[in-house]
């Protein structure tokens, strides 16, 4: 196959779905190579790079879709091993692409100043609103492990009604869950009603929590206070889908003997395959935007 860019990339960290992302990359590079994987099973022009020095000379570098930390830290393969990307950003070569989920905005600030680019991709539609399905299945998967309830004539508040709050909300209201949408904007409240959920004010769930078996929130910022969390049945289930800060006071739930579960990174979790599906066949159009749309 004919490449499309005459020099190469190189992919860093991240699980089995940056496979899927290298193998289409093959027709777009040179030559790309893979950071923090054990060997396995990729097409002859894929190499496995022994030292992360090697980067200085590559012109596009793929991060996980969790991206960089504050630390400048980068998740690996396995769950303890971690790369120091950000120790590294000072030797890239001027102009080098850095594609990542999300990078800190200092981070940015530091890549700008050295001239290099920074092309963010978790927040794109396309892969969010993908993404949602694999993390809307893993929450159900969790549900229906930590409850000796069915989901079928259960209460569940969907906290959030975005790209993932969205297909939680159809996913569960399919196994017969009674669904009450809990979102700031009316305009969301109004969509959530005609989809045929009950619908309520973020700041008025004091009124309903008591109610719920499962609450599953997508807000990344804090709603399930000790106040709310108080008020909330025993037998009662929080499943947080949310990144950093997170939606749950977790110190209050334990407190109040309220299992609370954090649930970072499903769809990699539940469905690798799917999920590096969904990667790897939008981030190759997203960088050919990058790269084709005048800011090279
Ligand atoms: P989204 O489309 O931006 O939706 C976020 C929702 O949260 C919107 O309804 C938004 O309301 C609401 N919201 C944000 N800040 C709020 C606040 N301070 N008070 C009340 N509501 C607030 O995001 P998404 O794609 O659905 O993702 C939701 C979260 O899930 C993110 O943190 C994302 O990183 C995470 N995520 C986790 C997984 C996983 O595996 N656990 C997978 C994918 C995504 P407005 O519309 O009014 O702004």
């Amino acid at each position: 196959m004919e490449q499309t860019y005459g020099f190469s990339a190189a992919i860093v960290g991240g699980d089995l779905r940056q496979i899927e992302v290298a193998k289409v990359f093959t027709g777009l590079f040179k030559e790309v190579r893979i950071y923090g994987h054990p060997p396995t099973e990729v097409p002859a022009a894929v190499s496995f790079g022994s030292s992360l020095d090697e980067l200085v000379n590559t012109r596009v570098i793929l991060l996980p879709i969790n991206g960089m930390n504050e630390a400048g830290i980068v998740s690996g393969y396995k769950s303890d091993q971690t790369i120091n990307f950000g120790s590294l950003i000072p030797s890239l070569a001027k102009g080098t692409l850095i594609v990542t989920g999300s990078m800190p905005p200092r981070w940015i600030q530091k890549a700008n100043a050295l001239q290099l680019k920074v092309l963010q991709y978790a927040n794109d539609d396309e892969i969010a609103i993908l993404n949602s399905i694999p993390t809307a299945e893993g929450a159900l998967q969790i549900a229906m492990e930590q409850l000796p309830i069915t989901i079928h004539n259960s209460t569940t508040i969907v906290i959030g009604f975005g790209r993932v709050g969205i297909t939680v909300a159809r996913v569960f209201k399919a196994l017969g869950s009674k669904i009450f949408v809990a979102a700031r904007r009316s305009a969301s409240l109004a969509r959530a009603w005609e989809q045929g959920y009950e619908k309520i004010a973020v700041n008025s769930l004091d009124g309903i929590i008591g109610a719920a078996d499962i609450v599953i929130n997508t807000v990344p910022s804090l709603i399930l206070s000790e106040a709310l969390i108080s008020k909330m049945s025993s037998q009662a289930l929080i499943i947080d889908l949310a990144s950093p800060p997170y939606g749950t006071d977790f110190e209050a739930a334990r407190r109040f003997n309220i299992k609370a579960l954090l649930a970072p990174g499903l769809p990699g979790k539940v469905a690798p395959k799917t999920a590096g599906f969904i990667l790897s066949s939008s981030i190759p159009r997203l960088i050919r935007e990058y790269l084709n749309g005048g800011d090279r």
